[in-house]
C-alpha cells in the first residue's frame, strides 16, 4: 500500500532560510502536535516533540479535510484512505500513522517518546521545559498536550482545567466481517439519532490497514450517555468538575456491563448487535466529555493549540479541524515576523474568537442534552 503522506508540497520560504537553527518544542505528539511539528519544520524550524507515551492510544474514526491537512503539513495526504459518509471519514490510527511516518522522514524533527513535560518556564533567554528526562530549551514552546494540558498551567494558571460536560461517550469499533451481510449504503453514512436512553452516532471508516472494499471496513459507534454521573464519580473518572480518566470496558463491574448490554438492545440494526458484541468483550471505552473555554492561548513565548486550547464534544465535528486551523495560523504568524512574542500574540488575536465560539457551541449542546429527557 502506498504511504498516506508523501513528499513536501510546500516550498520553504525565504524567511525560513534566514533562521536555519531556530528551535521550537512541541509538547504532545498526537494529531495536533505532529501536524504542528511538520508545519514548523516545513517553515525552517528545528523541532523537538516531547510525547509522554511510548504507544499511541487506540483511536476510532474522524472527519478529515484532506486538502487542509495537506496545506498545513506541507505533505501530499491524498493517499490517506477515506470513506464518504456525508463527510470524508478516516481512521484515527491511519491518520496518526501517516503523520508519524512523515515525522520519521523529517530530519529537522526529533520525536522523543516517553518524555513527560512537568513544567514550563519562560526564562531570560530560552523557554525551558522540565521533564522526567531532564530539561529541554527552545525559543518557544507549543502545548499540544490535549484536554488535560500541562502547558496550559503556564498559559492560563487561573483556569487550568477543562470542565466535565455531564456526558460520557461510549465508543467502539466494529469489523464489517462481524456483521452478517456487511454494511448497507444506509449504514455507511453518518447518522445521529435517539437510541434507548442515549443518543447514538454511527458511520463507517476504512479497515485497520486502510481497506475500502466491502467486507473489510469498520463501523464506528458513539453513544452519548448522561446517566452515569454516579459511576464516573464513585470510581474517580470525574472529580468535581475535572475529568480524570477514560473508562475502559475492562474496568467496569459485571452489573454495569449487563446494563450497557441491555441498552444496546434498543439500538437500530446492525449497530445494536455489533455493539452488544463489543460490550460483551469489553472492547469499548467511555470518554467523559471535557470542555475548555480559553480566555487566552498565549503567554510570552508559550502557546497552546488543539485540544489543549479548546477541548470540545465530538458533536461539533471540529476538534481536530480547528487544531489544524490553529497550526496554520501559528506558522503563518511566525513566517511574518522574526519576533516570536509578537507572532504568538498575532496567533492569539486570530484564533481566540473562533475557538471560543466552537467551545461555546459545544457547551450549549452538552447543557441542552443534559437538561433534556431522559437526562433531566
Ligand atoms: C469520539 C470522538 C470523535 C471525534 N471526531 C472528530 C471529527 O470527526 N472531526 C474532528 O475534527 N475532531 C474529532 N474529534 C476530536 C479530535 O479527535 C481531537 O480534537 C484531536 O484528536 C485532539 O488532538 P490533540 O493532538 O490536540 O490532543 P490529544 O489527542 O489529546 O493528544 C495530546 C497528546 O499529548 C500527550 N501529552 C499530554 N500531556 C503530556 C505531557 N505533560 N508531556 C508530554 N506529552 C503529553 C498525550 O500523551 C497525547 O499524545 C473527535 C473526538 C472524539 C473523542
Amino acid at each position: 500500500m502506498p504511504t498516506a503522506a508523501s513528499g513536501p508540497t510546500r516550498s520553504i520560504t525565504s524567511t525560513s532560510w534566514d533562521r536555519p537553527r531556530r528551535r521550537a518544542i512541541v509538547v504532545g505528539g498526537s494529531l495536533a502536535g505532529l501536524c504542528a511539528a511538520l508545519a514548523l519544520s516545513a517553515s525552517g524550524w528545528e523541532v523537538t516533540i516531547l510525547e509522554q507515551s511510548t504507544q499511541p492510544p487506540a483511536g476510532m474514526g474522524m472527519s478529515i479535510d484532506v486538502a487542509l491537512l495537506s496545506a498545513v503539513t506541507g505533505l501530499d495526504m491524498r493517499a490517506l484512505p477515506v470513506i464518504e459518509t456525508g463527510f470524508p471519514a478516516t481512521g484515527w490510527g491511519l491518520l496518526r500513522q501517516a503523520l508519524a511516518d512523515a515525522v520519521e522522514r523529517q530530519p529537522r524533527i526529533d520525536l522523543r517518546e516517553g518524555v513527560r513535560a512537568l513544567a514550563v518556564v519562560d526564562g531570560q533567554t530560552d523557554v525551558v521545559v522540565e521533564t522526567n528526562a531532564g530539561m529541554h530549551r527552545a525559543e518557544f514552546v507549543v502545548g499540544a498536550d490535549g484536554y488535560a494540558s500541562t502547558v496550559r498551567r503556564l498559559v492560563s494558571p487561573e483556569e487550568p482545567h477543562a470542565e466535565y460536560g455531564g456526558v460520557v461517550l461510549w465508543r467502539g469499533l466494529v469489523d464489517e466481517s462481524d456483521i452478517p451481510g456487511g454494511f448497507t449504503t444506509r449504514d455507511i453514512g453518518f447518522a445521529f439519532r435517539p437510541a434507548g436512553t442515549q443518543m447514538l452516532a454511527t458511520y463507517v471508516i476504512p479497515g485497520a490497514r486502510g481497506e475500502l472494499d466491502p467486507g473489510h471496513r469498520r463501523g464506528v459507534f458513539i453513544s452519548f450517555d448522561c446517566s452515569r454521573d454516579a459511576l464516573l464519580r464513585r470510581d474517580g473518572y470525574v472529580n468535581g468538575t475535572v475529568v480524570k480518566a477514560t473508562v475502559h470496558g475492562s474496568g467496569l463491574s459485571r452489573t454495569e456491563i449487563e446494563d450497557l448490554h441491555h441498552e444496546t438492545r434498543q439500538w437500530p440494526a446492525p449497530w445494536g448487535r455489533a455493539a452488544a458484541i463489543a460490550v460483551r468483550e469489553r472492547a469499548f471505552i467511555g470518554t467523559p466529555i471535557a470542555e475548555f473555554l480559553p480566555s487566552r492561548l498565549v503567554r510570552g513565548r508559550v502557546a497552546i493549540l488543539g485540544d489543549a486550547a479548546h477541548s470540545v464534544s465530538p458533536i461539533t465535528g471540529g476538534g481536530f479541524h480547528n487544531g489544524l486551523l490553529d497550526v496554520a495560523s501559528l506558522v503563518s504568524a511566525l513566517d511574518e515576523t522574526p519576533d516570536v512574542t509578537r507572532a504568538l500574540r498575532r496567533y492569539e488575536e486570530h484564533r481566540l474568537a473562533p475557538v471560543r465560539a466552537l467551545v461555546t457551541r459545544s457547551r450549549a449542546w452538552s447543557r441542552s442534552f443534559v437538561r433534556s429527557d431522559p437526562c433531566g
